[in-house]
């Protein structure tokens, strides 16, 4: 959010109104042309953090396709597009075998929604109407981790259900067992964790969290919105994958109830794209809305949306198809072996490992790393790598910074660490400089420096609110 808010675009081109008579389409064809150039953060050259989840040309002309075959279809009337709602229920069944390892529950069920926000609201609002009906629940509580998506806050907002945070602390950074045990009471209706996290690219402990969900008879949730095909493919691609070995992080662990999974991420399908998998049909129905006795007649919806893109669904399945096992299997292999080595050259480069640390021990495709011994303050590490176009994501509570590697960053990781050397090392000399003067060090004053870097009490916290609500109405502006 802290980065540009510039609203570009000549002023003469302002379409404020309908045009009398419809354009040509070449006349349509440049305009587009001409937005999609606008000056923008450039993704392509591989430096902006996750966000572009690329596939390939050869991919994305292909998804145009399938989207173009399917752009008017719905599947709200599965009888007048029969293959949509074919193919919906296949991602679904793939979905499921790819996150359980090829050992998924007989009864698996699942739904596909428009992202990871709506898989996460829905299995929170499924969680809550189940306890309402089988336990009588009127004041639902969930806990989760404090590194868990800003979606479950949403549900919870959204729901009125009320929301525990347990702590993840150092060094493992996981959300912490014991307290998800001391905050379960009776109106719990859901447990979390993540598989990774957003913000650092953590594994919490499932199997462990899911013997606590198992003993209470506590829905869980496993959010790998982010991990998605990653995750679900790192044994076979090479890589440690620990939650093998205990059973997975999976409907394997017999408390995992739900998991959501974004194809629109990792999958590499086009964007607005998810998948939320239950344990069985039990749990999926009570995210359903049904409403027998409309005037419009009987209405049945499976999920927040009425109509629904059939030509995503289409383009989800596609992508699924087109990539295949060996796929998903080359692009794992490219994107965490640049995470790895990322990770590797911060541990062991002279410059780098006596000035930051990784956070954790991330598996997959996001590593965080924070300043180490306070001489340099991390913000000031994020503006200097913005300052030569990189995008990388800034954190708090602690201060970091993330890169989540993609196939288009994956292809930078040296350009990136070598920036990120010159700009420590300039950070370095610059402090020198300061310090032969005898000046006092300064704050830092960058952006990132200037949205986080200034403590996270309630009125700087309101300051933050006031900023991010003004940016969303300059999205709106013309
Ligand atoms: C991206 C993400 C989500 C969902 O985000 P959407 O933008 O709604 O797709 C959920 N959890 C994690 C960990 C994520 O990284």
């Amino acid at each position: 959010m802290a980065q540009k808010l510039a609203i570009q675009g000549p002023d003469s081109k302002k379409n404020l109104s309908l045009p009398k008579e419809g354009w040509d389409f070449e006349k349509i064809e440049a305009e587009l042309e001409d937005l999609r150039n606008l000056d923008h953060t450039r993704w392509e050259d591989g430096r902006v953090s996750g966000a572009v989840y690329h596939g390939g040309n050869e991919l994305l002309e292909m998804q145009t396709k399938a989207i173009g075959k399917f752009s008017v279809s719905n599947p709200i009337h599965p009888d007048v597009f029969p293959g949509v709602r074919k193919m919906e229920a296949e991602i679904v069944a793939m979905a499921i075998q790819i996150l359980t390892a090829f050992n998924g529950p007989e009864d698996g069920a699942g739904v596909t929604t428009s992202g990871g926000t709506e898989s996460i609201i829905m299995a929170c609002l499924a969680a809550r109407e189940k306890a309402a009906a089988e336990r009588g629940i009127i004041s639902p509580e969930m806990i989760i981790p404090s590194t868990a998506h800003a979606a479950f806050h949403k549900a919870a907002k959204y729901f009125k259900i009320k929301l525990h945070l347990v702590s993840c602390p150092a060094p493992e950074y996981q959300a912490s067992v014991p307290e998800i045990r001391r905050l379960i009471n009776r109106n719990t209706v859901l447990l979390a964790a993540s598989a990774p996290n957003y913000p650092h690219g953590i594994i919490d402990d499932i199997p462990e969290i899911s013997r606590l969900a198992t003993e209470y008879g506590i829905p869980l949730h496993v959010d790998c919105c982010l991990g998605s095909l990653i995750v679900a493919f790192l044994k076979k691609s090479g890589f440690p994958s620990p939650y093998e070995k205990e059973g997975g992080f999976d409907f394997r662990q017999p408390g995992v109830t739900s998991i959501s999974v974004d194809t629109h991420k990792y999958a590499f399908a086009p964007k607005g794209s998810s998948v939320l998998l239950y344990r069985n049909r039990s749990y999926r129905n009570y995210q359903y809305f049904l409403f027998p006795d409309w005037s419009g007649g009987a209405y049945a919806s499976p999920s927040m949306a009425g109509s629904r893109p059939g030509s995503l669904i289409a383009g989800a399945w596609a992508t699924l198809m087109k990539m295949g096992e060996a796929g998903y299997i080359n692009s794992c292999r490219q994107i965490v072996g640049a995470a790895k080595k990322f990770e590797t050259t911060i541990l062991t480069d002279p410059v780098l490992k006596s000035h930051i640390g990784i956070i954790g021990h991330p598996l997959a495709s996001v590593i965080a790393f924070t300043s180490k011994n306070g001489e340099i303050e991390t913000y000031d590490i994020a503006d200097a790598m913005d300052a030569r176009g990189w995008h990388l994501n800034a954190l708090q509570s602690p201060p970091a910074i993330h890169c989540a590697f993609t196939m288009p960053t994956a292809k930078a990781v040296d350009d990136l660490l070598s920036d990120l050397i010159e700009v420590i090392t300039e950070i370095l000399l610059r402090i020198e400089e300061r310090k032969e003067k005898g000046e006092q060090s300064v704050r830092p004053s960058g952006k990132s420096a200037v949205l986080y870097g200034v403590g996270g009490s309630i009125a700087d916290m309101n300051a933050v609110s006031q900023f991010a609500e003004g940016f969303l109405d300059t999205l709106y502006k013309v």
